[in-house]
């Protein structure tokens, strides 16, 4: 049912020939250009212009991604499914209006036909006419108003339900970008969490390191600081026997 509006909303925007592009097109990762245009079996420029069609309006988006071998850019696409239901939603609500206005028209004004040739006419032209027809001379005759607005109403029950649906696809559609938004706020928080984490580690690491380096400095120096000097003294206790001896 997804896929039904979503090429309805395609082929109202880009026209028929676009229609195949909805079932290329993907909601959740970005599609190459050139193979949508290989897919479609049209040039790269003509699938460019529709692709930028819907862009206008929101159906669909890009990202470009550089070729690093040859310098240039190629663009990807997705499709936008709640900016396209939202595009639905106004299209049928306004469907809706005009069907409702016509059926209070019918409902209250009197209409005239030509039968032989299917032509219809309100009542100030059929008064313009004088209820003759100018094309065949026939005579007018009242139009039974009652089957058309049954028709209306069909016809406006289907889209009343089409819209429900929509409008249902449309909430879905927030709750999971919502959903998304807040998983990624949760990813990053949890991230930043992890990193100063390692950087805590590493520092506790690097101080330990640190002081512990210091606290050997200080034994070696200890040592080598308090050896030479008995060595001095006992040299000059040592030289001054060898004196005394003398
Ligand atoms: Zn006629």
């Amino acid at each position: 049912m997804l896929k039904k509006f979503l090429r309805d909303v395609i082929t109202l925007v880009a026209g028929k020939q676009a229609e195949k592009i909805t079932d290329l097109l993907d909601s959740e990762k970005y599609i190459n250009e050139f193979l949508i245009a290989k897919k479609l079996d049209i040039t790269i420029n003509q699938t460019r212009n529709i692709l930028y069609k819907l862009s206008d309006h929101g159906l669909v988006s890009s990202i470009r991604k550089k070729d690093k071998r040859k310098g240039w850019y190629t663009y990807f696409w997705k499709i936008e499914v709640l900016s396209s239901m939202v595009f639905l939603k106004n299209i049928f609500e306004k469907r809706i209006e005009q069907l409702s206005n016509q059926i209070k028209s019918r409902e209250m004004k009197e209409f005239y036909v030509c039968e032989r040739c299917n032509i219809e006419f309100n009542e100030e032209n059929a008064l313009v006419y004088d209820f003759v027809c100018n094309e065949c001379g026939g005579i007018f005759s009242r139009k039974d108003n009652s089957k058309v607005i049954k028709d209306f109403k069909k016809n406006m029950d289907k889209i009343e339900k089409e819209l429900r649906f929509i409008e249902e696809e449309i909430k879905n559609q927030k709750e999971k970008l919502e959903n998304r938004k807040i998983r990624e706020i949760k990813k990053e928080k949890e991230e930043r969490k992890a990193k100063r984490k390692k950087k805590n580690k590493s520092l506790k690491k690097t101080t330990k390191k640190e002081v512990m380096k210091k606290s050997k400095k200080k034994i070696s120096k200890k040592k080598t600081a308090k050896k030479p000097k008995k060595i001095k003294k006992t040299k000059a206790k040592s030289t001054r026997k060898k004196i005394l001896k003398k």
